[in-house]
């Protein structure tokens, strides 16, 4: 049984060696098609991604490839096919049999409970997502009209605003989001939260309806960017959809 044993043993040992050695071209015929398939799916429709459940993500706007070169595909897939999708799912569980199943968004995060963390955390990264995607485009944009008006008014210039943002995104530490609110004075005003807090929930240091949110938290960047936030943020204004902007600040105004 002994010898038996080790022949056999000798034996599998052979024939890894061989095939390991002399067969080079079927090893990459067998990789080959599951690379082609891995692309395919990195690839995928962002339509078929549904949560399960009242509480949905927004529609992505555009492909997962198409905030290139400023956010890669991967990082945008991640974020919205993993990321998104989780904070939509977990919140749905977290309300499911509850009273807040049947509001709103809005009406769930203006009237929150902060104790209750898994509906914070959630209902919190469900809409800050949504905004995110929302004001994001691949087409050059510029802001005009009242919220342009507003801009200048408020903080004398674009680049002043996009200085503050970029400040409040750099600063915050850890993982979070920098806003650009409308307080309930309709006055513009910059500011940040940590984790997926947001200015719609009750004392969190700014309070207003966000029209812009720049998610800085590590997976948003980390691929392209490794730890330089800074110059993610920089992109991001590179493919910042005023239009979209300003068309949240008319909404907001108009409450
Ligand atoms: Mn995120």
């Amino acid at each position: 049984m002994r010898n038996k044993g080790i022949f056999l043993g000798l034996l599998f040992a052979g024939l890894s060696l061989y095939s390991c050695k002399d067969q080079p071209e079927n090893i990459v015929e067998v990789t080959l098609p599951e690379e082609q398939q891995e692309q395919k799916s990195e690839l995928a429709s962002p339509d078929s991604v549904k949560a399960d459940g009242k509480f949905q993500l927004v529609k992505l706007p555009y492909t997962y490839d198409a905030l290139e070169p400023y956010i890669d595909a991967k990082t945008v897939e991640i974020h919205y096919s993993k990321h998104h999708l989780g904070y939509a799912n977990n919140l749905n569980k977290a309300v499911a049999g509850t009273d807040l199943e049947s509001k709103t968004l809005e009406e769930v995060l203006t009237g929150l409970d902060m104790e209750n963390k898994a509906v914070r955390n959630n209902a919190g990264g469900l809409y800050n997502h949504n905004l995110y995607w929302e004001i994001l485009s691949p087409e050059k944009t510029q802001p005009s009209g009242a919220l342009l008006e507003k801009i200048n008014a408020d903080f004398g210039s674009v680049d002043a605003l996009i200085a503050q943002l970029s400040e409040a995104g750099a600063k915050q530490f850890g993982s979070g989001w920098a806003w650009l609110v409308v307080n309930k004075d309709g006055k513009l005003q910059v500011g940040s939260t940590p984790n997926q807090d947001n200015p719609l929930m009750p004392n969190v240091g700014i309070s207003g309806t966000p029209i812009i949110g720049i998610d800085v938290w590590e997976h948003a960047y980390y691929l392209n960017y490794q730890n330089q936030r800074p110059k993610y943020i920089e992109a991001f204004f590179n493919i910042l959809n005023w239009d979209a902007v300003a068309k949240k600040y008319e909404e907001a105004i108009n409450k």
